[in-house]
């Protein structure tokens, strides 16, 4: 049973299909178009935003950190003291609220307001949990015939990206270079990529650091979690297939990678717990699979050309991974690499199995083979030149919706 949609006395949130009503309070860093350098720790509510720093000022809320305005002070006080915030709020912008005439000071429209990095990035690990998606890639690289190698089954595959170049959406993402092989001469030269592609991911937001050599098991693991963005992991696939073997991708995929503005917490989510995807062999013990669980998140691929052209490129849910976010962190624990407050985990892209359920182009055109035709009849085989590509998650249950808000990212010459 799904939780009824709280009321607030923001009439846009409550609508079943409003992205931030009560039930949603996700965790943001925002300024006003008018202030843009006055940035404030903030969360959403219908069309608008509320001010935390200026609330915790005021005295509505409890003192905790929102005057650094970065969330990471706020972030490693921990699951409690965000889940007392979070029912703090709840009473302050509910539809019979003692506080609303102080509480209306700190609500702002959305549209009046620029997003910007919600926290600092400690570091950032890229995953590759979803089977469909890791399946699709190894037949497109080495065969129909290829299957996954036999530790995919056993672990969640992965490898240590950069914070230097996560960015918040909206920021525009210039064609890297790099080096690539000539198909027929074999000879490789330092240039544009002309394999640019995106990939649609759940990236998990790390709020409690984990001592160096200390492991974690599930219950701690999933402590962990401070909350959950949309991140799209560019990737240039024809500098990523010369370099990667043997150690995997460095320059292809460190180029950037966009997040989406709010950070949505694990207590939104609650109603959208699935159980994982079957397991072709079972995990070893120390993954605790009978606690496992993902989430019920649709998501959402658009392009848009430069002449302004949408065109939807996939549907899929984040219900497609087989590592849920807890078994990647604790297998990233496992030999005690340690976790820091602020580190990013990428999913790995999300596809489903139909076509136009892919979470990138390498699948949607097959590696270029079968190039994806668009609303306005041009056809792309990967990302060109001034394309802007939009990620979008939501979950909904009969009741009420919890919205991530876009990714979004321009390439850029
Ligand atoms: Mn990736």
């Amino acid at each position: 049973m799904s939780s009824s949609l709280i009321q607030s006395f923001i009439e846009e949130a409550n609508s079943r299909s409003a992205d931030f009503p009560l039930n949603n309070l996700p965790f943001g860093v925002f300024s006003e178009k008018s202030r843009p350098k006055k940035k404030f720790s903030c969360t959403a509510i219908g069309d608008k935003v509320f001010n935390l720093s200026l609330a915790e000022e005021l005295g509505l809320i409890s003192d905790l950190g929102f005057s650094k305005v970065l969330l990471n002070s706020f972030m490693e006080k921990g699951k409690k003291v965000r889940q007392s915030l979070r029912h703090q709020i709840q009473e302050i912008l509910s539809e019979n609220s003692s506080k609303k005439d102080i509480a209306l000071n700190c609500i702002i429209p959305m549209e009046d307001c620029i997003h910007s990095m919600p926290f600092e990035i400690g570091e950032y690990t890229d995953f590759y949990s979803c089977k469909n998606h890791a399946l699709n890639a190894s037949k497109i690289i080495r065969g129909e015939d290829a299957g996954l190698s036999p530790n995919w089954y056993s672990l969640p595959v992965a490898y240590n990206g950069r914070k230097s170049s996560v960015v918040i959406s909206g920021s525009d993402i210039k064609r890297p270079r790099g080096q690539i092989p000539d198909k027929e001469t074999g000879l490789v030269a330092y240039k544009k990529t002309e394999k640019l592609d995106f990939e649609l991911e759940l990236g998990t937001v790390i709020g409690k650091p984990l001592e160096w050599s200390r492991t974690s098991d599930y219950r701690e693991s999933e402590d962990l979690i401070f909350g959950f963005v949309l991140l799209n992991d560019w990737s240039a696939r024809d500098i990523q297939s010369w370099e990667y073997q043997p150690l995997g991708p460095f320059l292809s995929k460190a180029f950037g990678t966009t997040i989406s503005p709010w950070v949505i917490s694990p207590e939104a989510l609650e109603d959208f717990k699935l159980n994982p995807p079957k397991r072709e062999i079972p995990l070893l013990p120390h993954f605790e699979d009978e606690k496992s669980y993902v989430f019920d998140i649709n998501l959402s691929v658009k392009l848009i050309e430069d002449d302004g052209t949408e065109t939807s490129l996939a549907k899929t849910n984040a219900k497609e991974l087989y590592y849920s976010p807890v078994q990647q962190i604790l297998h990233h624990s496992s030999s005690g690499s340690g976790m820091s407050v602020g580190d990013l985990l990428g999913s790995g892209t999300i596809s489903g199995i139909e076509k136009r359920s892919r979470g990138c182009f390498l699948e949607l055109s097959w590696g270029g083979a079968e190039p994806v035709e668009l609303a306005s009849g041009k056809k792309r085989s990967f990302i060109e030149d001034n394309d802007t590509v939009i990620l979008s998650g939501v979950s909904q249950s009969e009741h009420y919706s919890i919205g991530f808000g876009d990714c979004v990212g321009k390439i850029i010459p």
